[in-house]
């Protein structure tokens, strides 16, 4: 039950090398939490993952149901089943939320769907995360609350329905009741056929989503991997003592 295996990763963006011999590994059914300092690596882990062309992997793997997906662009990676949330989602004037989501999903799992039938999953989906349901029409992420777009992610997350989930701050700029929302319906989402990996330091998400594991990424590596307990650890504490492992 295998689904991510980062063995040994170097990556970089323009000319600074970021991750340094990252290992990862995540099994179906499990939810991973990553936390680590400002600039530490986390979104270029993600990135990584999912193949963003700015971010060069230059040695190391990353097998996806154990086959390696280096040299496989994002789209394809996307349709392999992997999902990444933005830590900044960005606004599209001119596409609807509906319209997206559903061409998205016609992409991703190459069959048509008719839009009756889209309608009312859609619809099921803006209930849970508490939308109205008039924000199927409206333009994607356009004059959307930053809270808004990140529920707005965890609906696509849904309809998309992937593999492995990796999601880059998500409780930015959310509120604490929108915190909830959030965790409810990754929690919602989350089976053992799929696999969560969420960058957060949010401790009443952390608290929601009980992880089965918390990594601390500290330049470019995890350099230290534990229970719920660690992510505690460092709520209360910080990284500094992390950061006497980075050194010796
Ligand atoms: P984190 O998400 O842990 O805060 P990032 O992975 O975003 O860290 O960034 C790691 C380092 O790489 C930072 O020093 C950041 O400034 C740098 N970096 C990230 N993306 C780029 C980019 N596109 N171009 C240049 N430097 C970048
Ligand atoms: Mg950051
Ligand atoms: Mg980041």
């Amino acid at each position: 039950n295998r689904l991510l295996e980062i063995k040994d990763v170097y990556a970089k963006t323009e000319e600074k090398e970021i991750l340094k011999g990252l290992n990862l590994t995540v099994n179906k059914g499990e939810v991973h939490v990553i936390m680590g300092s400002n600039g530490a690596g986390k979104s270029t882990l993600a990135n990584a993952i999912m193949g963003h062309p700015r971010y060069k992997v230059t040695s190391g793997e990353i097998l996806f149901e154990e086959e390696n997906i280096i040299d496989i662009k994002t789209d394809e990676r996307a349709r392999k089943g992997i999902f990444l949330s933005f830590q900044t989602p960005e606004e599209v004037p001119g596409i609807t939320v509906e319209g997206l989501l559903r061409s998205a999903r016609m992409s991703i799992t190459g069959k048509p769907i008719k839009l009756r039938s889209f309608r009312t999953e859609l619809k099921e989906k803006l209930e849970l995360l508490q939308f109205d349901e008039s924000y199927a029409a409206r333009y994607l992420n356009v004059g959307f609350s930053g809270g808004e777009k990140k529920k707005n992610e965890i609906i696509q997350m849904m309809l998309l329905n992937p593999k492995l989930v990796v999601l880059d701050e998500t409780d930015s700029g959310l509120d604490v009741d929108a915190v909830k929302i959030v965790s409810n319906g990754i929690n919602q989402f989350k089976n053992e056929e799929n696999a969560v990996i969420i960058i957060t330091h949010n401790s009443k998400m952390l608290e929601y989503l009980r992880p089965d594991y918390v990594h601390i990424l500290l330049d470019g590596k995890i350099v230290k991997t534990g229970d719920a307990s660690l992510a505690k650890e460092v709520i209360d504490n910080g990284f500094a003592d992390f950061k006497d492992i980075v050194r010796s």
